[in-house]
């Protein structure tokens, strides 16, 4: 037997370093979402790295909410993201906000003025950039750099109590304006935002900075592992200063790839605005790469872990093939999910030895994987539908399926022959008169093969129902490559949504699996919360078929 040895990523060689030093006695890892919108793919990468070394090292992990921008997060961002996690089966330790921590901050804010390690700064915005100098040129002091501990301290408080109107001042760390990383140019810690916050309510009307805030937010938690994208490792030297300068415990900020899928887009600014402008029908619309847009689809949790795991932890960028994670989705529900027969675009075959209004009930596997386990029954009638493209009139040799004077199976049953073409006056095919041969019923009797199988249903017994056939929102793949004159929004697909109907097998709609389900040789569709006793509605998941092979 081939033994898969995996390596470790570099997360987990610093990990079981640390473990092994006696650095940590157990790690505690945090995910940091700012609710501002909702999770996406790239969450879920997230979440399985941090969640995931929690749980091989036995660990444990926070989730944090890094709120510190009241005008643009909401309470309905928190409860998704919480729904969003758990649906992925991870469970957080504690669940913390960094709004939580505002008066510890502001505590260290005075703290750091009456060390002459901060000051309030008047200057407008425009000045503080022209001040800030460049890469090549060192900045200039502001003229209020110089104020005294006791006037800073007295001007903050101000800040604090509401006197000044928004951006007429900040909180700046005096660290020095010359320093060859921009970020150490004199950052500012606290902005002045008269804006209701949504767990702090008007309490507050002067808000931390990121910068200020994440590093002491993993440090009050004893966050031993902070892990996050790669964009923020200009910050990381920043978070080591705030943390050295209070002297608080030690967390290390540690940066992995972020997630970039071909035909993606996973940036929430522009997520929201296809929900804003009515794109795409929500969040959840299942052409959207969040998490309660996949879910909707029929993308199952298992198969995002799968993804996530062969996509693998690494320090450069790159752009991870959709294909990729639609072959995840196409394992995981083959393994699961139960089949069933649907006609898409019928014709009638009519069975002309069929004994008059006889009905017979086939017992068929829900999965073929497993021939013993559940079944589901399956009326035969001498009526029945099968799909256009399974009928040739002027059939190539090598066409297996039903032609004129030509035998077919009917899945799970018998062997039928095609005799007579029915047309309309338009010359389009209509029915087929077909006869079955009662000596082939599967079980009974010596097995007599025919080269195709075709999945039918029975009209008198076929259910109607609505499909939502997804395909990609975008066209371009790589969605990092919008040319400058253009727009993301004209790369939509206006083919990404397309309707259909359906004629169903009756016991489909009697699935309770909560997974999507397969229509047999045809693709995975997931039953949609739009459904109504009259409609009942399904959403495509993915082809059964592609011919991609990951590597
Ligand atoms: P967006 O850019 O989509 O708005 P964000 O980075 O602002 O995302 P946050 O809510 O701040 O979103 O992210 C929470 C965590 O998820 C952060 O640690 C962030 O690094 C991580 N994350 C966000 N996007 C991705 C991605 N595409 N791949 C991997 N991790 C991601
Ligand atoms: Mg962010």
């Amino acid at each position: 037997m081939e033994e898969e040895v995996k390596r470790l990523n570099f997360l987990e060689e610093i990990i079981e370093d640390d473990l092994k030093s006696g650095k940590v006695e157990s790690i505690l890892t945090r995910f940091p979402p700012e609710p501002n919108g909702y999770l996406h793919l790239g969450h879920a990468k997230s979440l399985c790295i941090n969640f995931g070394l929690a749980q091989k090292y036995g660990g444990k992990t926070n989730l944090r909410y890094d709120d510190t921008n009241p005008t643009k997060e909401d309470t309905e961002y928190v409860d998704a993201i919480k729904e969003d996690i758990k649906w992925l089966g991870f469970q957080w330790e504690k669940e913390c906000y960094a709004s939580d921590y505002f008066d510890q901050l502001y505590e260290w804010a005075e703290w750091m003025i009456q060390q002459g390690l901060a000051y309030v700064d008047d200057q407008t915005q425009e000045e503080m950039r022209e001040n800030r100098g460049t890469v090549e040129t060192p900045g200039k002091n502001s003229p209020w750099r110089d104020r005294t501990p006791e006037e800073n301290l007295k001007l903050f408080r101000e800040m604090r109590d509401g006197k000044y109107a928004d951006g007429e001042k900040v909180l700046r760390a005096k660290i020095d304006m010359a320093h060859p990383k921009m970020e150490f140019r004199d950052p500012i810690m606290y902005r002045i935002k008269h804006a209701h916050h949504h767990r702090t309510g008007d309490k507050w009307c002067i808000y931390p900075m990121y910068d200020y805030t994440h590093g002491q937010s993993d440090s009050i938690e004893h966050i031993t592992h902070s892990i996050c994208t790669l964009e923020f490792d200009v910050h990381r030297p920043l978070y080591d200063w705030y943390i050295k300068t209070l002297g608080i415990y030690p967390s290390h900020q540690y940066e992995f790839a972020r997630l970039n899928l071909t035909y993606t887009l996973m940036s929430k600014r522009k997520l929201l605005e296809l929900v804003q402008k009515g794109i795409v029908s929500g969040w959840d619309d299942p052409r959207m790469p969040t998490l309660c847009g996949v879910r909707r689809r029929g993308y199952t949790a298992e198969a995002l872990k799968m993804f996530c795991d062969k996509i693998g932890v690494t320090k450069h960028d790159q752009l991870m093939d959709i294909q990729l994670l639609e072959w995840c989705v196409r394992q995981d529900l083959n393994a699961r999910s139960n089949r069933y027969m649907v006609v898409q675009d019928p014709i009638k075959v009519r069975l002309a030895n069929w004994p008059a209004g006889q009905i017979e009930w086939f017992d068929c596997p829900l999965n073929p994987a497993e021939p013993e386990g559940a079944t589901r029954k399956v009326p035969f009638t001498g009526e029945l539908y099968i799909d256009r493209a399974d009928f040739m009139e002027d059939a190539p040799n090598k066409f297996f399926r039903l032609k004129p004077n030509g035998e077919v199976r009917l899945k799970y049953t018998y062997i039928i022959k095609c005799n007579k073409v029915v047309k309309d006056c338009n010359n389009n095919v209509i029915e087929l008169e077909c006869t079955y041969d009662p000596t082939t019923k599967p079980g009974g009797g010596e097995w007599r093969s025919v080269k195709g199988t075709i999945h039918w249903v029975s009209t008198d017994f076929a259910r109607e129902i609505e499909l939502r056939n997804y395909d990609r929102l975008f066209t371009l793949a790589d969605m990092s490559q919008v040319p400058e004159d253009k727009d993301y929004k004209d790369f939509l697909n206006p083919d990404s949504l397309t309707l259909g109907r359906g004629w169903a097998e009756p016991a489909l709609l009697d699935d309770a699996s909560g997974i999507a389900v397969q229509f047999e040789r045809t693709g995975y569709y997931i039953k949609d919360a739009d459904s109504t006793k009259e409609k009942t509605v399904f959403n495509k998941t993915v082809s059964l078929k592609d011919s991609y092979k990951p590597e």
